[in-house]
């Protein structure tokens, strides 16, 4: 129960205000009732408000007005729009301290003003970090804190905003990342168990790692935005560095990707120096936050797996591949590179290889989302009669041409957004996003928020964005949806065979350093020793020692697509077993992915093992896949 304050509740609608005034002083509030926004500003003459609940639509004027003016007047005064619109972000913008959206339930209502009074009660809105909330109060304002990060980022990546405006959420939240706050989540973890002790451990990470961000938020801003315009110059022209490497993949020269790809490598490392310090930072407030010193023990705990037994079997498995993995090699580097390529190509090459681009005629731009539309709809997933998924699959100039799910609100608000440019990744980047905003949508909306948007890592949420995925690897796939000869299907398939083959050998090396970088890194710093030799040898393109930095990824996300690999293909064996060989068309496994989905993001990636009868490290049925 927050401190008594005295509110002024601003509607033309006698119903509303009648429900809030009744309502709050049942919690010992004063209020005050105005019907116009005139009536409104009479009343602030006369009387001091510590809080004020306004409508956006009120009876000859537009609430925002009002609001505006309280912004520069009593800027210390907090205000809650009373709101039936779904553009919260927009609503925020104009510096309303929360919103409440109409209709509203009791709990809406006085948790905000809770909140708010609670707020003013500690000094007003710039020092309320000190404010401590109870675990279930958390999870409520994470849940709006995310629920708006994730909206500013979607407008940001659709092209909708050109300008990030995340800052002035993350300070309008402050309060959510401190060191109290950590403290208490922790204490509340000790005394638990079960369930409710994973879901406090879940609040804490998530703490700790916004705790980490605000203070470094400063500096990455510094580092994305010197990447974002710092500019190369190639055959007389100016590229971004971004726009150079986006180039990458669709230059049809081989001499050309070469040339750029080396001014961008070099260019690209110029700014290892500001990630160096990045990192050094990240690491030691890491450590010192948690209290494990060792990167690999922390990050080892978190997913609750050893890194280091991960990374046996995936090179046993990848030792195992060898054979098959060098004639895979052999010819598509000939199909995809040409005859006249160097006998270890540059990593110049790689994202053109991975797009496949001579297959580009058969799988156009024009289909892929009908075909995908049918490919779900054949497993029971109607995605886009799916009321929880809104998609997007506009083409705006701005927008980011790769795919992503951002689970906004789950099982609520997902948005599954897409560009299509033309070429089988568009098919499979479909899929995939799909895997991810189906789990998402399909979790059970009686979860706790934490069970149902958070999670220790990724790992299991890429089980099945891959096993949809996985279903473009299957060759009576191509011959249904692309009307290819039994002949045409089994080589393209094998393509994306290939492209698996190689993304998995990269990924396992990419372990097996970072695990050697993170193990000598107290005592060495961030050194690049085994980077480009380890990646080399596994993929047999020539990776530059300089890009070690740049291609790392925070908290062993590499560890995570691995277990979902192995996961995903465990998956696929135990739906061939339950399904049959067309699993991949079957009601059946829809029904069956519903039910893992319902669970939200609460099983681990092992208990999934579990379940379908396989040891977690049990590679065998991720290399019977990829020897295919
Ligand atoms: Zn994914």
């Amino acid at each position: 129960m927050g401190a008594q304050v005295t509110v002024l509740v601003v509607d033309d609608d006698p119903a509303i205000r009648l429900l809030c005034r009744v309502n709050l002083e049942l919690d010992g509030h004063a209020v005050s009732e105005a019907g116009t926004l005139d009536d409104a500003r009479d009343a602030m003459e006369v009387d001091r408000f510590d809080l004020v609940i306004l409508d956006v639509h009120v009876a000859g004027g537009d609430g925002r007005d009002l609001l505006a003016e309280l912004r520069r007047r009593k800027p210390d005064l907090p205000v809650a729009l009373l709101t039936g619109s779904a553009n919260r972000n927009e609503l925020l913008r104009t510096g309303a301290d929360a919103l409440i959206p109409k209709p509203f339930t009791l709990e809406e209502l006085r948790d905000t003003v809770e909140q708010l009074s609670r707020g003013r009660r500690l000094g007003g809105r710039s020092v309320s970090a000190t404010a401590v909330r109870s675990p279930t109060e958390y999870e409520q304002v994470l849940q709006r804190y995310l629920f708006e990060r994730s909206e500013e980022g979607r407008a940001v990546r659709v092209g909708e905003k050109e300008v990030s405006e995340q800052a002035t959420i993350v300070e309008r939240y402050s309060d959510l990342f401190s060191r109290e706050q950590l403290d208490a989540l922790h204490a509340a973890e000790e005394s638990a168990s079960g369930d409710e002790r994973e879901r406090l451990y879940r609040l804490r990470l998530t703490c700790e790692g916004g705790l980490i961000s605000a203070e470094l938020a400063a500096d990455q801003d510094a580092l994305e935005n010197s990447i974002l315009s710092s500019r190369l110059t190639w055959r007389g022209e100016e590229l971004p560095l971004r726009a150079a490497q986006a180039r990458l993949a669709v230059l049809d020269d081989y001499g050309d990707r070469d040339e750029l790809g080396e001014l961008h490598g070099r260019a690209n490392a110029g700014f290892n120096p500001e990630r160096t310090t990045l990192m050094t930072a990240g690491e030691e407030l890491a450590a010192e936050l948690s209290g494990e010193p060792d990167p690999v023990r922390r990050n080892e705990e978190e997913k609750g797996i050893s890194l280091r037994e991960l990374e046996q079997a995936l090179a046993g498995a990848s030792d195992a591949y060898a054979e098959r993995w060098e004639q895979l090699r052999d010819k598509w580097f000939e199909r995809l590179l040409g005859a006249d390529r160097a006998e270890t190509p540059s990593s110049s090459h790689v994202a053109y290889m991975r797009r496949l681009s001579p297959l580009e005629p058969i799988y156009t731009k024009e289909r892929a989302l009908a075909v995908c539309i049918a490919t779900l709809g054949a497993l029971g997933f109607e995605i886009a009669n799916e009321p929880n998924i809104r998609l997007d699959l506009d083409d705006r100039p701005q927008k980011n041409p790769r795919a992503c799910v951002i689970a906004s609100d789950p099982p609520k608000v997902v948005h599954l957004i897409t560009r299509a440019q033309g070429g089988l990744h568009d098919y499979q980047a479909f899929l995939h996003e799909a895997g991810h905003a189906l789990h998402y949508a399909g979790c059970d909306p009686g979860l706790p928020y934490t069970f149902r948007r958070l999670a220790r890592d990724h790992a299991l949420t890429e089980i099945f964005s891959y096993i949809l995925e996985a279903i473009s690897r299957e060759p009576e796939w191509h011959t249904e949806h692309f009307g290819l000869s039994k002949g045409e299907a089994a080589e393209n398939a094998e393509a994306t065979t290939f492209v698996e083959g190689f993304l998995y050998r990269r990924y396992t090396a990419k372990l097996r350093f970072e695990l050697d970088f993170w193990g000598r890194f107290a005592e060495q710093g961030p050194q690049a020793d085994g980077y480009a030799e380890s990646l080399t040898a596994a993929t047999g393109v020539a990776y530059r020692r300089d890009a070690f930095l740049s291609d790392m990824d925070s908290g062993f996300y590499s560890a995570d697509y691995l277990r979902a690999w192995i996961r995903s293909a465990q998956l696929r064996t135990f739906l061939v077993r339950e399904v049959g060989e067309a699993w991949w068309r079957r009601p059946e496994t829809g029904e069956r992915l519903r039910e893992l989905f319902r669970e939200g993001t609460r099983p681990t990636s092992e208990e999934i093992a579990a379940r379908l009868g396989f040891e977690p490290l049990d590679t065998g049925p991720l290399l019977g896949e990829l020897r295919r």
